[in-house]
């Protein structure tokens, strides 16, 4: 069984490994050739942590396992990262464990980039502006990799509370890329691509304020209650995601479907769109917007990855574990 620590991760792993790993599992979900398993989640009435497992099987990459892990509130306090993962590939052929490998920051990876994959495939070629809803822990991540994918000249962006967007601006002067902070109806008015990645309960952009022709990444609403945009927007957009039955149920589409604005069956699967079957955007004005909500596969695909490189580069370290 090969180890992957979580130190080695970050010397490993690209994000643009991540991209290639992400585009290639959501094909394959598309084709009906790789699969999510149900999730579970549960308090489990200690140290407020929530715990819970993502699995899935990709019959073409024979990426099979699970990420385990959750969030403990009090980890701050010891100097840990409050959202903790690990992910254990097994071998598809003999159920023995392949790997173990620190799932910390490619969950921030691959979730960086699937908005990447959307962005890619969905944004206007000419897109110049991105606009960043949200300043936490995923967002730089989310920032950096949007911004491999068009030639951006600006970043706007807006948060809660104002102090968090240095992390942002930071990213945006390595870069080289002008930074402002600006107020939600200059966000949308000036955005040609908008990422949200928060952990809101209610929505924050509204319809009004998006103007034809932009991509929406949704990213921050991945649990049942949550919500970062106004239901109306999706009425008004193409919504593609991730996977369906989590869109509608954990993802930004669950307020539209409940309120019978949108329906399941107009919601598409982007990798519909990697795999050339769904047209994407078909206009300069139609606004579109992927409704990322995250899925175990992806997981696999990037933890494949990892391991994938660490063996070529001769740095896995391997347990006899028979
Ligand atoms: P974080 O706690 O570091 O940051 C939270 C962000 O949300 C901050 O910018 C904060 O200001 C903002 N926020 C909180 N409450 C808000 C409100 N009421 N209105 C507006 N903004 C508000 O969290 P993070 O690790 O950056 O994660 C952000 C979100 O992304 C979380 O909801 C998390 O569950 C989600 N997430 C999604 C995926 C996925 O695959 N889709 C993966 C990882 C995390």
């Amino acid at each position: 069984m090969i180890i992957v620590p979580e130190r080695e991760i970050a010397g490993l792993v690209s994000a643009s490994d991540c991209f290639v790993a992400i585009e290639a599992v959501f094909a394959a979900m598309a084709r009906d050739r790789a699969v999510n398993f149900p999730v579970i989640r549960e308090a489990i009435g200690h140290a407020d942590a929530l715990y819970g497992f993502k699995s899935g099987f990709d019959r073409e990459s024979l990426a099979l396992g699970l990420k385990s892990g959750g969030f403990w509130p009090q980890n701050m306090d010891k100097g840990l990262t409050n959202h903790q993962s690990t992910i254990f590939l097994f071998d598809a052929d003999t159920g023995q464990c392949r790997a173990v490998v620190g799932g910390n920051l490619l969950t921030a990876l691959r979730t960086a980039a699937a908005s990447a994959v959307s962005i890619r495939h969905l944004a206007r070629k000419d897109a110049r502006v991105l606009g960043m809803i949200g300043a936490g822990h995923q967002s730089t991540f989310q920032l950096r990799a949007a911004l491999d994918q068009r030639s951006f000249d600006k970043v706007v962006a807006w948060n809660l509370h104002p102090q968090g967007l240095d992390r942002l601006a930071a990213v945006a002067a390595e870069r080289g890329i002008p930074f402002e902070v600006v107020d939600l109806d200059r966000l949308g008015a000036e955005a040609d691509v908008i990422i949200t990645i928060t952990s809101s309960f209610a929505s924050i952009l509204k319809a009004v304020q998006v103007r034809p022709g932009t991509h929406l990444a949704c990213m921050g609403t991945d649990t049942k209650g949550k919500q970062e945009v106004e239901a109306a927007l999706l009425a008004r957009a193409t919504v593609f995601t991730d996977e369906v039955a989590q869109s509608v149920t954990i993802g930004e589409a669950q307020h539209a479907v409940g309120q019978g604005l949108i329906a399941e069956g107009d919601i598409v699967q982007i990798g519909a769109v990697i795999n050339g079957d769904h047209p994407g955007r078909t206009s300069d004005d139609q606004i579109t917007l992927f409704d990322g909500t995250g899925v175990g596969l992806q997981d696999l695909a990037v933890a494949s990855a990892a391991v994938d490189l660490a063996v070529r580069r001769g740095v896995a370290t391997t347990v006899d574990l028979t």
